[in-house]
């Protein structure tokens, strides 16, 4: 029997970036230390007190149906007064859907705001799931580049020829602080996206689900600025900000109108979070921002490790890191792409990280470093691969 063109088709028959990924995990079972920079999961669990709070909504009887697909009013209301507080932008419980995870968020807006066939745009390096998402709900990928010249900031004048390109899209996806080159984007930026969408009546899909982490500048949600409200959904998550990758809870931010389409599509596939999650979730915003800073320190003090290793040699240059738990480092002076470098760095040094070739073609020559292990394993890590670098550009001039 056949299987339906829309889900043999989300990987495009192609590969899906987690190639490195996969060797460094066989090579690990096999018995080799392998050091992890690769996937973005803190190196710490829950935080106990999170999960007392669950326990106990749990044990109060949270366990059964929640009545509410988009969420219960107790944590859209947390969530609203945490987001009018970060934008000062007006934001009712109407304004937040709860969703199993930032990744649901963006296959909800997407599905949301694309017809079958419709042309989707998203800012190429992209995170690994971008245009997987876009073909779950049959609509057609359309990546611009963001490019290594302007910092990987994109430039409105790239998104006009790529909408016009494509004969005209739906909807652009962003993502600031961005995964994987670690860059905030600048006001400037922001203002020629926003200006970008309203003159192409479009929707903007904006993934903040790095608001926590950002180490220079100020986070500027696209949602702040004039006319975007009503044609932004902002798509949050608590994985990265309080350390809950599997409870799996996140939310959209957008208009009533929206969020109350977003519901139709909750009834027939999630059926809402689990109650218990909800009620944890609700507590670990109650924490405050105290908390979340906590969580975000030691992914600020290992860019802080990383940059200043760096900036002691010149084969291996680092994208300037504003915020996000990675940082990017541009190869090319090795000769090798991002792809040979991250391979040769792991069978050599049992280093993982990812090459920027698996988050799309503007990332091509360069790497991602996770900042996720203890400072003193990913300093060991960064000097092996900063050695491996400077090996390599030797052999290069000899
Ligand atoms: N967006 C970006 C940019 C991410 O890096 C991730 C996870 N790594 C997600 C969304 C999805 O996160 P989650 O579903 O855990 O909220």
């Amino acid at each position: 029997m056949k299987l339906s063109n829309r889900i043999t088709g989300i990987n495009a028959g192609g590969s899906d970036g987690w190639e490195t990924y996969v060797l460094a995990c066989e090579m690990e079972e096999a018995g080799k230390e392998i050091t992890h920079l690769t996937i973005g999961e803190h190196d710490i669990r829950t935080d106990p007190l999170i999960l007392e709070a669950m326990y106990n909504a749990a044990l109060d009887g949270h366990t059964g149906y929640t009545a509410l697909g988009n969420g219960s009013v107790g944590l859209r209301v947390r969530i609203a007064e945490r987001v009018e507080k970060t934008t000062g932008i007006p934001t009712s419980p109407d304004n937040v859907f709860v969703v199993p995870g930032g990744q649901a968020g963006l296959f909800a807006t997407h599905m949301g705001c694309c017809d079958p066939g419709d042309r989707a745009m998203f800012i190429d390096p992209y995170y690994a799931t971008y245009p997987g998402t876009i073909r779950s709900v049959s609509a057609e990928p359309v990546p611009v580049p963001a490019r290594p010249e302007r910092i990987f900031q994109p430039d409105p004048a790239d998104l006009e020829a790529a909408a016009a390109a494509a004969g005209g899209v739906s909807s652009l996806l962003i993502n600031s602080p961005n995964n994987p080159t670690g860059v905030l984007y600048s006001r400037e930026t922001m203002e020629g996206i926003a200006r970008f969408c309203q003159e192409q009546d479009i929707w903007l899909i904006s993934d903040e689900v790095y608001e926590t982490q950002v180490w220079t500048g100020a986070h500027l949600s696209p949602r702040m600025l004039p006319g975007m409200q009503e044609r932004t959904l902002v798509v949050g998550s608590m994985s990265k900000s309080h350390a809950m990758t599997g409870s799996r809870i996140g939310w959209v931010i957008g208009p009533q109108e929206v969020l109350e389409r977003l519901d139709d599509l909750a009834t027939n596939t999630t059926y809402g979070v689990a109650g218990f999650v909800q009620e944890a979730a609700a507590f670990a915003l109650g924490l405050g921002e105290s908390f979340e800073e906590k969580i975000a320190e030691p992914f600020r003090r290992r860019r802080g490790i990383v940059m200043r290793l760096v900036e002691g040699q010149n084969h291996v240059r680092a994208i300037p890191a504003d915020g996000a738990m990675y940082v990017m480092l541009d190869i090319r002076a090795t000769g090798l792409s991002g792809e040979d470098f991250a391979n040769g760095l792991l069978r050599t040094h049992h280093v993982a990280v990812m090459p920027g070739e698996s988050f799309g073609r503007a990332a091509a020559g360069h790497i991602r470093v996770a900042l996720t292990v203890a400072d003193d394993r990913l300093e060991e890590a960064v000097r092996q691969l900063l050695a491996y670098a400077g090996d390599l550009s030797a052999r290069r001039t000899d």
